[in-house]
């Protein structure tokens, strides 16, 4: 009798993650015959049975237990001939050029953790155990196909057992491209940085070392870490001089959920993230400070480990700081021979190379879902997918803006971005652009159609872009941070939103420095609505490192005679003081601008909650924001302007209140939570003006000013209660890492148009 057949094809994250081995072992396990292969960007699956039987329960089980690194984006399935196989057979494939998706670093799952832990097995104690389901991945990949020979494991040729346990079906390590044993796998190295000379001891002495207050250097799976007693302030002390790092958060990692809990209050999601095969650092609201670690900040950053060798080296520490290794404006470094040795006591090394640097990444929750400050290791490469009016057939690059940046491929329907790349302003990291675009240029083989930067003349990027000789497309700074969420949320190309795209700073098509901006924006364009009044920057970049000169700027708009000694002002010499109102008042050296992020230091500044000079970007908007503790409802007042269709929003009223509020001998947590409210305030009112005019309901909340966890959910919840529809940045980060992202989706938009690709 003729039974039936089923041809099922899978699309997403299916090669290269063990999908087809755990096909096989789901149709064995139904006593199906057939075969899976590799096919295209997706898995092809031939199943049959002798007698007629439904493959409902197959199909199911195959999204609901597929392997943990597999993304199924689609699952199509039609009924086929019926051949009378005799067994299940996982095909070879053959070997093409085309799109497929590399799977992120995964951190050591728990079987692998049990082999390590594990005295009877042969990979007890051994740090770069991995299986099908975790370990490196997208750090390792030199080229595609996704094969060891085309990964930095290339070196180091199979032992006969792991060969055997690679070739099994049946085993959880087969195909497992970086599989290793003590036998056939890289080893750890420990030196000393001065000398460089070998000592013994490995990771148990590099453990001991941390304790007795050494700074180690130590290797793992996108850069090295530089690792710490956080308990030893002159070990954190020294840490910080190492890399000039006065007050930036340093990231910590504990051995297990007990430990972090020590020091921080964990919501469920939290726990879930830290637990999570990505193991982000999840910044954590303190419960016990540790003096050093995240000074004047309410949050502290925590991870857990995510290879063997961090389980192995914490396991009696319990916890160090784990900090990316790198002086400041620099990359995180990958190899020893990049200078490692000048940052550190000792170096926990080895030698499986890192073909692509990536840090940790870094996430807050808002309610329960994810808002990121850095998207990099464990989260890269991820395939986004663009709605399908967008689509286009040809490949387009972007190289996002400038600082914090990420660049983003386009191919076959789906947006690939990189991990975060830092601030191109400065030349090593303009090296590690350069590297990140090859990388992903040949992983996903591109032939970029076009290439898209930001408005701005004088960026890097823009300038690089120039130079490739491909049709150039520009889009404006915060449009692209605009787009950036609506490609994320799948929004129809025929919709129209209010972007709310606030940050520190981007290039308007006037020339003028924007960053309070209200747009009405589809993919194709926007009309700017509303801003923030320009208000002057007293010594241009200056002023967005020293905060009070933009207290100042708000009091000279605000029409202060004389200059009252409030907050962080009372520190400051009154020379400078009178130097810097010289400024302001003839317009030398003081360009204007909308920013937001400035308005932000003004008030921290004049509260008191900012530094003297910030020691990292939007440190003293992060303090007025850690400042803030009130369930106050009252808000400052602000004044709306309009002039053609243009809305103005002034903050001197605010800024006298805020004033007022002082004399009267308010604490900063209760101004600072007025300011937030404020902020709300305006968006709320302008999002209701526009919806009057324009008819929008869709308001979206971007741009760098929105890792303000507060403003943030203030707004949103606000615009809910008037029945907006509130889209912010969830796959990516609100900051200037979502350019990339904006840019492919207006590029898009462009050649959908067929308007042509010069601008
Ligand atoms: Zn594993
Ligand atoms: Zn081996
Ligand atoms: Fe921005």
């Amino acid at each position: 009798m003729k039974g039936g057949a089923l041809r099922i094809t899978v699309f997403g994250v299916v090669q290269g993650v063990g999908f087809r081995p755990f096909i096989y072992r789901l149709a064995r396990h139904y006593g199906y015959k057939g075969w899976v292969k590799n096919a295209g960007r997706g898995v092809e699956i031939h199943i049959e049975k002798g007698i007629k039987t439904e493959f409902q329960d197959f199909l199911r089980a195959i999204v609901e237990e597929k392997p943990p690194l597999a993304l199924v984006e689609r699952l199509t399935f039609k009924p086929a001939a019926f051949k009378g196989f005799r067994d299940f057979a996982v095909k070879k494939s053959k070997q093409g050029k085309r799109f497929v998706f590399i799977a992120p670093d995964i951190s050591t799952c728990p079987n692998c953790h049990h082999d390590i832990m594990n005295p009877g097995d042969r990979r007890f104690r051994y740090p770069f155990t991995n299986c099908t389901d975790c370990g490196p991945r997208y750090t390792i990949v030199k080229a595609l196909p996704y094969d060891r020979s085309n990964t930095t494991m290339s070196g180091f040729p199979m032992c006969p057992e792991c060969s055997a346990e690679y070739h099994d079906p049946l085993d959880r390590r087969y195909h497992a491209q970086p599989i290793a044993c003590p036998r056939c796998g890289p080893s750890v190295i420990l030196r000393k940085a001065r000398t460089g000379k070998e000592i013994p001891g490995g990771i148990e002495r590099a453990a001991e070392l941390i304790k007795k207050g050494k700074i180690l250097a130590v290797k793992g799976l996108g850069g090295f870490h530089l690792a710490c007693d956080p308990l030893n302030p002159d070990a954190v002390r020294r840490l910080r001089k190492i890399k000039e790092r006065e007050t930036k958060p340093l990231a910590l990692m504990a051995l297990d959920v007990k430990t972090v809990e020590k020091y921080a209050c964990l919501k469920p999601a939290e726990r879930k993230w830290l637990l999570s095969e990505r193991r982000p650092i999840v910044l954590l609201k303190k419960k016990r400070d540790i003096p050093g670690i995240a000074p004047n900040l309410d949050e502290i950053g925590f991870m857990l480990p995510y290879t063997p060798l961090h389980y192995l080296l914490l396991e009696n520490l319990k916890l160090i700081v784990a900090t990316s290794s790198n002086k400041k404006d620099s990359p995180i470094m990958k190899e020893e021979d990049e200078g490692i040795c000048g940052l550190c006591d000792y170096v926990l090394g080895h030698n499986r190379p890192i073909a692509m640097r990536a840090d940790d990444s870094v996430v807050k929750a808002v309610g329960a879902s994810p808002l990121f400050v850095r998207r990099a290791r464990g989260y890269v490469p991820y395939p986004q997918k663009v709605p399908a009016e967008l689509r286009s057939s040809q490949d387009v690059l972007a190289l996002g803006g400038e600082l914090k940046d990420t660049v983003s491929i386009y191919k076959d329907g789906y947006v690939v971005t990189s991990q975060f790349l830092g601030d191109l302003d400065e030349y090593p990291n303009h090296l590690y652009f350069k590297e990140t675009i090859g990388h992903l240029m040949t992983l996903f083989d591109v032939k970029p159609a076009c290439v898209v930067s930001d408005l701005h003349p004088d960026f890097h990027t823009t300038r690089y872009a120039q130079r490739l000789g491909l049709p150039h497309l520009q889009v404006q700074h915060h449009h692209a941070h605009v787009l950036a969420a609506m490609l994320e949320h799948g929004t129809a190309p025929e919709t129209k939103v209010l972007g709310v795209s606030w940050d520190g700073y981007g290039y308007g098509p006037d020339g003028e420095a924007w960053g309070g901006e209200f747009l009405l924006a589809d993919y194709l364009g926007f009309e700017r609505l509303a801003h923030f009044e320009p208000v002057p920057l007293p010594g241009g970049d200056l002023a967005a490192k020293q905060p009070w000169r933009m207290a100042l700027s708000y009091l000279h708009e605000a029409g202060f005679a004389s200059v009252p000694r409030a907050g962080i002002l009372k520190n400051v010499e009154m020379k400078k003081i009178q130097g810097v109102l010289e400024m302001i008042k003839n317009r030398i050296r003081s360009p204007l601008s909308s920013s937001c992020g400035r308005l932000f230091d003004a008030v921290s500044a004049l509260t008191g909650t900012s530094p003297l000079e910030n020691d990292f970007e939007a440190e003293a908007a992060m303090r007025l924001e850690a400042a803030a503790s009130s369930r106050i409802q009252a808000s400052y007042p602000f004044v709306i302007t309009k002039e053609n269709r243009l809305f103005r929003i002034s903050f001197t009223k605010t800024i006298k209140n805020i004033l007022a509020d002082l004399d009267y001998g308010l604490p900063p947590r209760l101004i600072s939570s007025k300011f937030h409210n404020t902020l709300a305030r305006v968006i709320v009112v302008i999002a209701q003006m526009a919806r009057k005019e324009s008819g929008i309901d869709t308001v979206v909340l971007c741009g760098g000013v929105f890792c303000n966890k507060r403003l943030l959910s203030r707004a949103s919840d606000e615009l809910e209660r008037k029945r907006f529809k509130v889209l912010r940045p969830v796959v990516y980060s609100p900051n200037d890492e979502s350019l990339s992202v904006g840019q492919i989706a207006h590029a898009l938009a462009r050649l959908k148009e067929g308007k042509g690709l010069s601008l």
